[in-house]
């Protein structure tokens, strides 16, 4: 057995080892419920529950509506837009102006 230099002599004690114990260790670590909430979507008025982590609400019940939603604001500030930009698109000029005859 060529072993004996690491647990053979006794010179120097083993440096202290600092303790550790497993208690407080779930304390730490914030566990985040879910929670069951109810809103209702912007789009299709529909209330629908849910299980939610907390936190902001979604706005629309799902992705179809978010979409149509997004699509009506998007058509509305383009329109605006439009007439911001230019007061009278059209019927301005109506059609091929005849020249008036006396
Ligand atoms: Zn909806």
């Amino acid at each position: 057995m060529p072993s004996g230099e690491e647990q053979g002599s006794g010179d120097q004690p083993p440096p202290p080892q600092p303790q550790q114990r497993s208690i407080g260790i779930a304390q730490h670590r914030r566990t985040i419920k879910q929670r069951e909430v109810t809103y209702r979507c912007e789009w299709c008025s529909q209330e629908r529950t849910e299980f939610r982590y907390p936190g902001p609400l979604p706005r629309y019940c799902c992705p179809d509506c978010r979409c149509l939603a997004q699509n009506r604001i998007a058509a509305q500030r383009m329109k605006a837009m439009r007439k911001r930009k230019n007061p009278t698109p059209r019927g301005w000029r109506r059609g091929p102006g005849r020249p008036k005859q006396s």
